[in-house]
């Protein structure tokens, strides 16, 4: 199997459900007491999300860029940024190394794309919701239509990725909350919503509602899994 390589810590909320569902993935294919060859470079979350808050994209690319060199250093065989958001800078962190990057816009596209959907809805922190570089790639490269809350919900939707759960604090107000906002979107035509941030899978679950949620930690590790087992017939190490 290949080496995984992951770049977490944003938050390690999220990133600690990305090695479970990881080492799931594996066991559940291979079986026994197989489990994920991982190379996780973890970095320091608040430096970067106060440049982030101050849009100095270009201040946190470089923190990524070293991230991802040591993890291509540490040996793995592709590369995950374990957050849709710090996919703002994915150009440059994929010029700075030489293994692939598996993106988390096109692992949740092609999700959409298989499952026959065309317009869904997207929560997700401000960035990711309200700039390009995400919602336009799953414009051009899957010809979806996305759809994001209202200004008053995506302020609500971002203050509680970033003062709940980045913090561990899963919160059933902000849930209630949440789950209003997805309904606001099924009701202006979105057929399913995108938890385009790694860390509402932990307050926001499938049971909670009817309409159809994709996780993106959930299918960016599933990616991983099939991606590392690519071409290994069952019973090889
Ligand atoms: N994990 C979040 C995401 O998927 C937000 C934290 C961050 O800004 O990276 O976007």
């Amino acid at each position: 199997m290949k080496t995984i390589g992951l770049i977490g810590g944003m938050s390690w909320e999220s990133t600690a459900g990305y090695y479970r569902a990881i080492n799931e993935g594996v066991k559940r294919e291979l079986g026994g007491l197989h489990s994920a060859q991982i190379a996780l470079y973890s970095v320091d979350f608040q430096p970067i999300e106060q440049l982030q808050h101050a849009g100095d994209w270009d201040g946190t690319a470089t923190i990524l860029v070293d991230a991802a060199r040591r993890v291509q250093g540490a040996g793995a065989e592709f590369l995950l940024i374990c957050t849709n958001t710090m996919h703002r800078v994915a150009p440059q962190v994929e010029a700075a190394v030489s293994i692939p990057l598996l993106h988390i816009a096109d692992a949740t596209g092609e999700a959409l794309v298989a499952d026959g959907l065309r317009r869904v809805g997207l929560l997700g922190t401000a960035f990711t919701m309200e700039q390009e570089f995400y919602k336009g790639r799953l414009a051009e490269r899957f010809g979806l239509d996305v759809l994001v809350p209202e200004a008053a919900d995506r302020a609500v939707v971002h203050r509680v990725i970033y003062d709940e759960l980045c913090l561990g604090r899963v919160e059933s107000a902000s849930r209630s909350g949440y789950l209003d906002i997805i309904d606001r979107l099924a009701q202006r035509g979105a057929e399913a919503v995108i938890l385009g941030c790694t860390e509402i899978g932990l307050l926001v679950k499938q049971a909670d509602t009817t309409v159809k949620l994709y996780d993106t930690t959930a299918i960016h590790a599933e990616c991983a899994v099939a991606l590392a087992l690519e071409g290994r017939r069952a019973g090889e190490g």
